[in-house]
């Protein structure tokens, strides 16, 4: 039994802080209301607390007398950003080593809110986290809905379920037990417990990391057995929480898919069988290409991927020619940022995925903005409820000056985002970057960036 006052909605002290009935109604300019309907002049928007009231020309009517007005004359209105795949605890990390053992249960809590500042200034309303350092996501996630800390709002899991192999980081994950994002499962048992023990953490989601490296073999492979895939879905699925899963190569994505799994993240190298066991599966894809893109186009500016820029554009290529396909094929096509690594850093690239569809998959701007809007609410468990300008739909809005429809970029131009409205308040877009600096023990520091031979000091 609850006490009243303790529990439930009603009771949250900060909800009238939080939502309460300000009114905001927005006027002028080209709305587009991300249901794939074509844009259109605004015809009027009304928020009331965090719920779209009206969108039509009632709207001026039906706003009270102490409505803020925003007009938009010259701009757009869009529903906030979904960034469907980003790690908010991660800080802008350079490497393996910085991510899991240079990190400080306090400092990266501290760090990881003023993160959800970042993101909010640069339209992300909404975003999905499934794996988390120190376990904090669901803490996170709480402590934003309480009015602890602004933030977009969050699903989150806990951490990664990996298997010994050991995901992308190798020996670094030991052989049993936990670190950084990763949870070590030894056997079936241990995966379908850690599954449920997520869930009773507060995961709205269960991360499987289904492929990795291994030594001397290129590319990732799939580190799972297929019945461990299912027995995990299965778990999960009955406790009514849903299921991605990283897959970087093709077996993974039609096992994966196969399993039950309900996003599968990056879906690299997708073959014609992955491609029909998701369509047969009704698994939605988040492929997550600005990470890559950004080491193909920009990675040489940071030191990063230096020669390797054809391989990694060859790998978008190759799974955006996939992705397409699915696309035509009805799957929803959800838009990650990979927000977290120094490639990705918050704040900077949550537009970008958007731009990739356009320009590798050939999808429209139109098309382009409902993944990274719309389709988002599939990650968010909020199908209906939220990425849309539609009556009754929760009211997390942005004001861009410019039409993306014409220059998709201007999702990703923080410069040109003129306003951001999360759950019917206007996030203050004023004052400096929240930018920090550097934080004792934060980085790995090498004794020299190079061996000192002897024919290095004398020849
Ligand atoms: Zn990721």
């Amino acid at each position: 039994m609850s006490t009243p006052g303790t529990s439930g909605k009603a009771s949250r002290a900060g909800d009238s802080e939080i939502a309460g009935d300000s009114e905001i109604l927005l006027t002028g300019g080209t709305l587009i209301d991300a249901t794939g309907a074509p844009a259109r002049p605004n015809p009027g928007v009304l928020l009331r607390g965090d719920s779209i009231e009206v969108v039509g020309p009632g709207a001026a009517d039906a706003a009270g007398a102490g409505a803020e007005h925003i007009d938009a004359t010259g701009g757009t209105v869009m529903p906030g950003l979904i960034d469907a795949h980003c790690h908010t605890t991660f800080d802008d990390v350079q490497s393996n080593d910085e991510l899991f053992f240079h990190r400080d249960p306090t400092m990266a809590a501290l760090v990881a809110g003023q993160n959800l500042t970042k993101m909010l200034r640069a339209g992300v309303t909404a975003f999905c986290d499934p794996d988390t350092l120190f376990s904090m996501g669901p803490s996170l996630r709480n402590a934003v809905e309480a009015g602890v800390v602004a933030g977009p709002r969050i699903t989150t899991g806990v951490q990664a379920l990996v298997t010994a192999v050991g995901g992308t980081a190798g020996r670094l994950i030991p052989d049993e037990g936990v670190v950084g994002y990763a949870q070590v499962v030894n056997s079936l048992d241990e995966a379908v417990m850690w599954t449920r023990r997520h869930i009773k953490y507060g995961a709205d989601w269960i991360k499987i990391h289904a492929t990795g490296l291994l030594p001397g073999r290129s590319g990732e492979v799939l580190c799972w057995s297929r019945d461990e895939l299912r027995a995990v879905c299965d778990a999960a699925h009955e406790l009514g929480t849903p299921v991605m899963a990283h897959c970087r190569s093709p077996e993974s994505v039609t096992a994966c898919a196969n399993a039950g799994v309900d996003i599968l993240l990056h879906a690299s190298f997708m073959d014609d069988e992955g491609l029909e066991a998701v369509i047969r599966s009704g698994s939605a894809l988040c492929p997550t290409f600005t990470f890559l893109a950004n080491l193909a186009d920009f990675g040489g500016a940071v030191g990063a991927g230096v020669g390797m820029e054809d391989i990694f554009r060859g790998e978008i290529a190759a799974t955006a020619k996939m992705m397409r396909l699915a696309y035509d094929a009805g799957v929803p096509l959800l838009c990650g940022s990979e927000a977290g690594f120094a490639l990705t850093p918050y704040g900077h690239w949550h537009g970008r995925e958007a731009e990739i569809l356009v320009n590798e998959l050939g999808l429209s701007p139109m098309e382009a903005i409902v993944c990274a809007t719309a389709n988002g609410a599939i990650a968010m468990r909020l199908e209906g409820r939220i990425g849309t300008i539609t009556e009754g739909c929760l009211a997390d809005v942005l004001v861009l000056d410019g039409n993306p429809l014409t220059d998709i970029r201007l999702l990703n131009d923080r410069r040109r985002i003129t306003e951001v409205i999360s759950r019917g308040r206007r996030v203050d877009l004023s004052g400096p970057w929240p930018a920090h600096g550097p934080i004792p023990g934060d980085k790995v520091r090498n004794w020299a960036d190079d061996i000192l031979t002897y024919e290095r000091a004398y020849d």
